[in-house]
């Protein structure tokens, strides 16, 4: 970070009258061309263009009265995109140096076999095709809101380059927690000059790229100043491109509302899962996590209706219980109910919510948890089996569908105990499903039931004290 001082003052980002319509601000400061050959005769590449004499600029024959008189003009046969020397420096200035490699041909909509949802696709390629417009025609603002490893940075990013490379435009990219660096140390003692230097520069800049807002947790100082920043460039209406993982009511209000002002603010939010998390659960076997044979089980999908009005009520609460949960992950939630009572189709769409919201959870049922488990268990050589059953332990919220002990044998049970006392010690968020009774799991595991029974922790539903969910569902229809 220290870089971006260094290179606000190195970069030389004279106006380059280049007759490109973009939204500069222009210096009055001669252009510092390097003397060597940049731009070549279109044809024979290996002598200096002509009209430039290889300069990459001229200036015009005109009277000295004429305003362009003395001025620089971009040599046509040297093309902004071509301007190797210029992105360079533009690279330096806007703090883009080692963000060449991210641009809208790298960025990925769906990929790693296949494990995004179509909903996560549409997400992704819906931003991506707002973020490649925008990045022809920069005008107001443009908010991407996902979670962390969604590609929000990436397509920010990716639009810098564009106008960088494309238009040859001045852009600044930082991060809130930089920015905010940035003007504490230059602010105060023998730096005042450069403070005010380095925030004219950043509020004035054609297109700025501020990522990662809401992870900084200013003091009231720098709170202040990023207000004034953003307040300034959405009242002139500046090209500003913002990434954030905060939910806006956690972002200072004065902020959050410029954010959401529709006129001039595109906001976007990036339905995805973090693609690194995408590749380590790839990394589990896909058998027992494949949230996408469940991908139609939503809460919208949930039909809570029937004619019997206390079966009506207890899986509406049943919903809403689910949805309260998946809002914010906390605490063990289970669902009975006999099979076809919509208690997986409520896991499920716990799963999917929080899929799509890019939290880190893992959906399967305790059968197939037991057949990963069991295909890897070799007591010969046990590293395989020590592996998966760390990745298990390790998963931040569990939807384990189906847990019944009536037929496990020993083994299972055991192996269901540690899975469940680990996440019952570490508190981890988990979810599960059975069919079967209180009772039934008491005589079966002792030990299980005290952990599930744990009423401070687990939070139990029946949702079925009436009648089959799947009976109703035939009967309507
Ligand atoms: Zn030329």
């Amino acid at each position: 970070m220290r870089n971006l001082g260094d290179a606000l003052d190195d970069a030389n980002l004279a106006g380059q009258d280049n007759g490109t319509p973009t939204s500069s601000h222009r210096t009055d400061e001669e252009p510092a061309y390097s003397i060597d050959v940049v731009c070549y005769d279109p044809e024979n590449r290996d002598l200096p263009c002509p009209l430039c004499d290889g300069k990459g600029v001229y200036t015009l024959d005109v009277p000295l009265t004429d305003p362009r008189f003395g001025r620089f003009q971009r040599c046509p046969n040297h093309p902004v995109e071509d301007d190797r020397e210029m992105h360079e420096r533009l690279r330096r200035f806007g703090n883009l140096d080692g963000y060449r490699d991210k641009t809208f041909e790298n960025f990925r909509v769906s990929h790693l076999g296949g494990s995004y949802t179509p909903i996560n696709v549409t997400s992704l390629y819906n931003a991506k095709s707002i973020a490649e417009g925008y990045a022809e025609k920069p005008i107001g603002w443009l908010v991407y809101e996902g979670p962390y490893g969604s590609g929000k940075t990436h397509l920010a990013v990716a639009i810098a380059n564009s106008r960088l490379e494309l238009y040859g435009e001045q852009v600044i990219f930082i991060t809130a927690p930089d920015l905010l660096d940035l003007l504490r140390a230059t602010f105060g003692s023998e730096s005042e000059a450069s403070y005010d230097a380095y925030f004219e520069r950043i509020r004035n800049v054609p297109l700025l790229v501020l990522d990662d807002l809401g992870v900084e947790n200013p003091s009231g100082w720098a709170k202040e100043k990023l207000f004034q920043l953003l307040n300034f460039r959405h009242v002139n209406q500046l090209p500003t491109v913002v990434t954030t993982n905060t939910p806006f009511d956690d972002l200072d209000p004065r902020i959050s509302s410029r954010m959401m002002q529709g006129e001039i603010v595109k906001h976007i939010r990036i339905n995805a899962p973090d693609y690194r998390r995408v590749a380590r659960t790839q990394s589990l076997d896909m058998r027992f996590n494949d949230l996408r044979l469940y991908q139609e089980m939503r809460f919208d999908t949930f039909e809570a209706e029937s004619l019997d009005n206390d079966e009506k009520a207890s899986l509406k609460t049943g919903l809403r219980m689910a949805r309260t949960w998946a809002q914010e992950p906390q605490g063990w939630l289970c669902f009975l109910g006999d099979y076809g009572s919509g208690k997986t189709h409520l896991a499920a769409s716990i799963a999917n919510d929080l899929n799509e919201r890019g939290k880190d959870v893992m959906f399967t049922t305790a059968p197939d948890l037991l057949d990963y488990l069991r295909q890897a268990f070799d007591p010969q050589s046990r590293s395989r089996f020590d592996k998966r059953f760390q990745d298990i332990l390790g998963i931040p919220i569990l939807v384990l569908d189906d847990l019944s002990l009536t037929n496990a044998t020993s083994w299972s049970k055991e192996k269901l105990f540690q899975i469940i006392d680990y996440r019952y010690l570490s508190k981890r968020p988990t979810v599960f499903t059975t069919s079967e009774t209180r009772q039934m799991i008491e005589e079966d595991s002792p030990r299980l039931a005290t952990r599930l029974f744990d009423r401070r922790l687990c939070k139990w539903f029946d949702l079925d004290p009436v009648g089959s969910y799947v009976k109703r569902m035939k009967t309507q229809s």
